[in-house]
């Protein structure tokens, strides 16, 4: 071995810098890099982010209509993130990536999130909301953390 602890450890936070290590997941169920106004800069993704503004997320081979990037929670293993979105709480895709985290032993950091409608902090889960405002069952540009009281508000 040739190279010194040092210096691994000045490669590994130089691919920090690069944007490697981002760990952010946005409410859509994805990973940061996933999104092109995140990507890194020499990503071509990014580039069209840049002339047209628009986020665009794709996780995998899927294309995922999130709206733009907003990060809820950090983990260890962004990889993990590639769920589509089937319905609210358990089958929306950032609880999925939560629970295949934990099911692989990933960490993740704690999640203390307030319901976007009244600020409770209480049994809040991402769900997806349709452009007609019900609980969509598939993937949706607007995701939103509601608390249950809020959900029932939506159909749930
Ligand atoms: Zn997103
Ligand atoms: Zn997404
Ligand atoms: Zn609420």
């Amino acid at each position: 071995m040739g190279l010194s602890a040092t210096q691994l450890a000045s490669v590994a936070a130089q691919s920090e810098i690069s944007g490697a290590g981002d760990r952010r997941i946005c409410i859509c169920g994805h990973g940061a890099r996933s999104h092109s106004s995140q990507a890194l800069s020499d990503n071509p993704t990014h580039k069209s982010f840049r002339e047209s503004g628009r986020d665009q997320c794709l996780p995998g081979r899927m294309e995922c209509p999130c709206g733009g990037f907003r990060g809820v929670v950090e983990v260890e293993d962004p990889r993990v993130f590639i769920f589509r979105t089937r319905g609210p709480m358990g089958q929306h895709a950032l609880v999925r990536g939560l629970a295949a985290s934990l099911v692989r032993g990933k960490t993740v950091s704690e999640v203390d999130w307030a319901c976007d409608t009244c600020g409770a902090t209480h049994a809040v889960t991402p769900v997806a909301v349709s452009r007609s405002g019900q609980i969509a069952f598939e993937p949706s540009r607007d995701n939103r953390l509601l608390c249950a009281d809020c959900r029932i508000g939506l159909g749930a």
